[in-house]
């Protein structure tokens, strides 16, 4: 069944041959106990490698069951090894990280017997050896006899033909030897044992063939086979391979014996996955405080469509860089003309009745409120107690409400202002007075409604109902030959039938959630219906007929250039009568998503037109948030670059320490491809331990990243007043820990790779 034919074997060291075994010539029978016998060096050891398929011979053949292994590949020789031998060993070699039972297992695990199956064929061959109930203890919780009889349980395990035994009572006293012997001597009943020994005595009583070396030669055999009849067996060996299962319960075992250790480097290698945690959470809650913003308050600010807007797309932008591909410092004696950058980018939006009532037209569901800015001048008048007095309010003390265009939707100013006194103007005569957040009122506003501004406060009630007069055109100027002027008498102005009575019906102050869209703002603020009012009634007034044709400033009485000239014959008109198309359009979208809505129908209007016939609008709330936006990303991205030099830092440690467990566990790995692993199952031995450490680090990394927002957030309480701003999106963890696991692998890759190269004679030889 088993037959070496003229096999040599040399190892070379150092430029030094050493010739193990010289033409051995040797032949075993299906089921016989034979006894090795030689001195130390002699080649025995050697001898039981190459038949058990450890080590491989330099010349001859070895032939299993009538097939030849010259041309065996790696994988069948792992098979053979595993399937037909059972390997007992001096120093007995179990993997003292896992069970006796798991030990006795592992021949079984490695050819992929089933969890039942291979438990049961486990405790019946320990059952055997006496050592049932030692089942679930480590082996180094064993006596050396006890030890030696689990490595043959072991090597029984798997149902071998052939089981090899290197002085397995050489480390063992000689009452415990003849036990061990006894049980030897049982299992050779039924299987060929080739036993290698130097005690003579052992070797006469239990064996029945002697075989003895000296040099590397057979020197005697006590009963060789003679004429060799051809046994008619068939050759037929199971695959072996470990599941990554296995390799992960062999190193989740190994690792849980160095605990502190594999806590230290999991904690190492994490310190990077924290700082990354940590800069995503804390990105992460910004972005959601910036899109909180977005919605609460950005989405408020109005889209602004101005006469003039800035045309600042990005093709623009590239535009106005690329232009600049001028030589610095020439010597050429000239200067350029350069146009302003401002005007290259300025867009004059061309405001028509049209474009009114495609605005008008808009879904009024989408919005809150829309204002209009007239240049109309508004000629007002005021008593006081000095008298009667023009008024004269700067633009920030005049303001126009935006029209509500939806009763069931809350109006811009309901939305972020308190009205604290009176009601919100309904008619055009009706005036609102807003007053800051500190109840402040500029006193030229208080004077124009004829209140004694020497007073320290004035009461709310002392302000409802007081007036001022708008005057129209008509009657505010006077016509002098070809010159316009004021007219100076403004008590006749005051209480003439002609002028119009505003009246201040209510008093209010921005919300307090309001701040951002409502600070700074203060003044009276007029409706839309009494700009309207004033435009018609000047409309039809003289002077405006008269200007329509004038060639004179009306203002500084200087003569008008017609031709070309910054004022211009219509500017000065709707300076004076008003227009009826206003100058500035605000539109106020009632939220977030109907801003987009109302963008959308704004591009829509600018579809398929030339740029000049466009209207650009400012999204004064996007170009905020975009920018604090864009800020964010760029700072995460500084501080992930960081954090990942740490994770490069902890793969290269996870390499060294892999290395180091390779080492340690060098004995492991020759008992292992003793027991028939293949190279492969060695390289998953140790990526499964990289994988755990992986796997651990990234946990530990989420963890303490997670516990850090606890105190960054409070940190950040403190500094912004925004309660739990980082927070760890539960996908960016996901995501860390694979990132964790697969650069711990990939750090481990290089040392599991050099364990599977091991020569596992070699490895079963370190201690
Ligand atoms: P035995 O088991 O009979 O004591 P071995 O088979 O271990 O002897 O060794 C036979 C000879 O081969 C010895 O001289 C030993 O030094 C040498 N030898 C065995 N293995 C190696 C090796 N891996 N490298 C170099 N020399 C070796
Ligand atoms: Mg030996």
């Amino acid at each position: 069944m088993l037959k070496l034919q003229n096999i040599n074997k040399s190892y070379t060291t150092g430029g030094f041959t050493q010739q193990a075994l010289i033409d051995v010539n040797l032949e075993f029978r299906k089921n016989e106990f034979v006894a090795i016998l030689g001195p130390s060096g002699s080649g025995k050891t050697t001898l039981l490698n190459i038949i058990g398929g450890l080590d491989k011979y330099d010349s001859g053949d070895v032939i299993i069951n009538n097939k030849s292994t010259k041309k065996f590949k790696a994988t069948e020789w792992d098979a053979y090894r595993n399937n037909s031998i059972g390997f007992i060993f001096q120093s007995y070699n179990l993997i003292n990280h896992i069970s006796i039972l798991d030990n006795v297992e592992m021949g079984m695990t490695l050819s992929g017997v089933s969890a039942s199956k291979r438990k049961a064929k486990a405790l019946e061959v320990l059952d055997k050896v006496g050592l049932k109930e030692h089942a679930h203890k480590r082996p180094n919780q064993l006596s050396g006899g006890q030890m030696q009889r689990v490595a043959i349980a072991r090597a029984l395990a798997n149902d071998p033909d052939i089981i090899l035994a290197d002085e397995p009572t050489g480390a063992l006293d000689s009452i415990t030897s003849v036990q061990i012997m006894e049980l030897i001597k049982e299992i050779a009943k039924d299987k060929l044992v080739i036993m290698v020994t130097h005690n003579a005595d052992l070797a006469n009583n239990y064996a029945n063939r002697i075989v003895e070396f000296k040099d590397g030669r057979l020197i005697s055999d006590s009963n060789p086979i003679n004429n060799s009849k051809n046994q008619k067996e068939k050759y037929k060996l199971k695959k072996t391979s470990m599941s990554f299962l296995t390799a992960l319960k062999l190193s989740f075992n190994n690792i849980r014996t160095k605990k502190g250790r594999t806590l230290l480097t999991a904690f190492a290698s994490s310190i990077g996955i924290i700082g990354i945690a940590l800069i995503l959470s804390l990105s992460n809650g910004f972005d959601i405080e910036i899109d909180k913003f977005e919605r609460d308050t950005l989405s408020s600010m109005p889209i602004m469509i101005s006469e003039q807007a800035m045309e600042m797309t990005e093709e623009k932008m590239i535009e106005l860089s690329n232009n600049d591909n001028m030589e610095e410092y020439p010597n050429k004696k000239v200067v350029y003309p350069q146009q302003p950058i401002v005007d290259q980018v300025l867009h004059t939006n061309v405001l028509d009745q049209d474009y009114i009532k495609y605005i008008e037209n808009i879904d009024n569901t989408l919005l809150a409120g829309i204002a209009y800015t007239r240049t109309t001048a508004l000629n007002m008048v005021s008593k006081t107690s000095e008298g009667y007095k023009p008024v004269a309010l700067s633009m920030t003390d005049l303001n126009s409400i935006p029209v509500k265009i939806n009763d069931d939707i809350p109006g811009v100013m309901e939305v972020n202002y308190d009205i604290l006194y009176g009601h919100l103007p309904n008619e055009k005569n009706e005036l609102l007075l807003v007053i800051d957040s500190k109840n402040r009122i500029n006193d030229q506003v208080l004077e124009a409604l004829g209140i004694d501004i020497e007073k320290e406060e004035v009461a709310f009630d002392k302000i409802i109902g007081t007036e001022l007069k708008i005057v129209f055109n008509n009657e505010y100027y006077r016509q002098i030959g070809n010159y316009f002027t004021i007219n100076t008498n403004f008590e006749a102005m005051y209480n003439s039938d002609e002028s119009l009575s505003l009246k201040v019906v209510g008093i209010a102050r921005g919300k307090e959630d309001k701040k951002t869209l409502t600070s700074g703002i203060s003044g009276l603020f007029y409706t839309d219906d009494l700009m309207d009012y004033i435009v018609q009634i000047n409309e039809k007034s003289n002077i405006v007929n008269i200007q329509r044709n004038a060639d004179y400033n009306v203002l500084t009485g200087e003569k008008f250039d017609n031709t070309d000239g910054q004022l211009t014959k219509d500017t000065l008109i709707s300076y004076l009568g008003g227009d009826s198309v206003p100058a500035m359009i605000n539109l106020y979208p009632v939220d977030f998503d109907a801003k987009e809505q109302v963008l959308d129908y704004l591009d829509q209007y600018n579809e398929g037109k030339e740029l000049e016939d466009q209207i650009l609008y400012t999204d004064l709330g996007n170009i905020i948030s975009s920018l604090s936006g864009s800020i964010m990303d760029a700072i995460t991205i500084v501080l992930i670059a960081f954090s990942a030099i740490s994770l490069i830092v902890s793969s290269i440690m996870i390499g060294i320490i892999t290395y180091i467990s390779v080492l340690e566990r060098t004995k492991e790995i020759g008992v292992l491809r003793a027991l028939g692993a293949r190279k492969k199952d060695i390289t998953r031995v140790f990526n499964a331990e990289t994988f755990i450490i992986g796997l651990c680090s990234g946990l530990i990394g989420i963890l303490i990243g997670g516990l850090l927002t606890i105190p960054t957030n409070m940190i950040i309480e403190n500094l912004t007043e925004l309660p739990n701003v980082a927070k760890l999106n539960p996908v960016h963890a996901i995501i860390l820990i694979i990132i964790s696991m697969t650069l711990t692998m990939i750090g481990g890759f290089i040392p599991a790779k050099m364990a599977a190269k091991k020569d596992p004679v070699e490895a079963l030889r370190t201690e």
